[in-house]
């Protein structure tokens, strides 16, 4: 992640030295060689930071930006303003005004916060090198940025536009969002397609998309042998292209027998969540002389929107016969076919 905003820096011809601060465990990450300068980061970030400036050789005069590497979408256009900013200023960061409501909590009380002429601060934050130097000068100070550092000495501080894409990754969840915001021209869909069987053998009944319907056959499986789920399921690891259902659940392995299908549908659902990727809609057809399916359809719709979280219309379950021919017509088994549709998830624009 940090090779992004090294990228830009080392691109931008305003910009004469770089000093990346990493942490002693990451020393030996592996990084593009580039014509940077490192240094071991400290306990605390303002600890980083005075390590990082006294690596650069720099002048008095000079203007230091300092960022946060969890911020890799760092463009040009920030960097040139923040360095005419600080043309008229003592320092200047790139800020974002709060939109939402803003409270305090006491206890259970809630108090409203006035937020006209409150902002979200973010990096790259400039400065002059002798003034931030002097500023963290104290080492028994720490700051929660580097603005708040040379706040205390009463700078001018100018702010900057700033971006959704210059916000922090701080959870897992922030990677796939700030892959989308940094990639817009990605496809935005993923499409899969599954097929499966089920061959009958004695019972009392099968289970098709998580309904169980009585019968006078049971489907042989591993698992409950929901044929309609593992379609689905197939369906979205093939969207996802993350191999198939035996792949992930082997039959082989004693953990997944008897496992509702379920399970393994809300794994795919969840892997695909992790890479930035949401169920759309779905399309399922069994394929069957019995039993009669029309009956359990709504309540076949209706468990699987439970499930995957799909709105019902966005559940499609059809059912066919194959005229009496193969092996389904034969009432030998049940076979399922599906499509599953996946779409980005829209980036989170608060
Ligand atoms: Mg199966």
């Amino acid at each position: 992640m940090l090779q992004w905003s090294l990228q830009v820096f080392a691109s931008n011809g305003l910009i004469d030295q770089i000093c990346l601060v990493l942490p002693e465990d990451l020393s030996d990450v592996p990084l593009e060689a580039g014509n940077y300068r490192l240094a071991t980061g400290g306990r605390e970030r303002t600890d980083s930071v005075r390590n990082g400036l006294a690596r650069l050789d720099a002048e008095d005069n000079d203007i230091v930006l300092i960022h946060d590497a969890a911020r890799p979408g760092l463009d040009h256009d920030t960097i040139s303003e923040l360095i005419t900013a600080i043309e008229t200023a003592d320092a200047a960061a790139p800020a974002l005004p709060v939109l939402d409501a803003l409270k305090r909590a006491s206890g259970r009380q809630l108090e409203t916060v006035e937020r006209s002429g409150l902002y979200r601060i973010q990096t790259p934050q400039a400065f002059r090198y002798h003034q931030i130097s002097a500023a963290l000068n104290d080492t028994s100070l720490t700051f929660v940025d580097d603005l708040e550092a040379v706040e205390h000495a009463g700078a001018v501080v100018k702010l900057v536009s700033g971006k959704e894409t210059l916000s922090k990754v701080t959870l897992p969840e922030d990677f796939a969002r700030m892959e989308t915001m940094l990639n817009p021209s990605l496809p935005s869909l993923r499409m899969g397609s599954g097929f499966d069987v089920h061959a009958f053998e004695s019972g009392d009944g099968v289970t098709l998309c998580g309904i169980r319907i009585p019968h006078e056959q049971k489907l042989k499986g591993h698992s409950d042998a929901d044929v309609g789920w593992h379609a689905l399921t197939d369906a979205i690891f093939g969207a996802l292209a993350l191999g198939d259902l035996g792949d992930h659940f082997p039959p082989s392995d004693d953990r997944w027998k008897d496992t509702e299908s379920g399970v393994f549908l809300q794994h795919a659902i969840s892997l695909a969540a992790e890479r930035g990727w949401s169920l759309s809609n779905c399309d399922i057809t069994l394929i069957c002389e019995a039993p009669k399916i029309k009956p359990h359809r709504d309540a076949m719709r209706q468990e699987t929107a439970r499930l995957t979280g799909l709105d019902i219309d966005a559940v499609s379950i059809k059912a066919t016969t194959t005229e009496g021919l193969g092996f389904t017509g034969r009432k030998e088994g049940i076979a399922a076919q599906a499509t599953a549709v996946l779409s980005r998830r829209t980036p989170d624009r608060s």
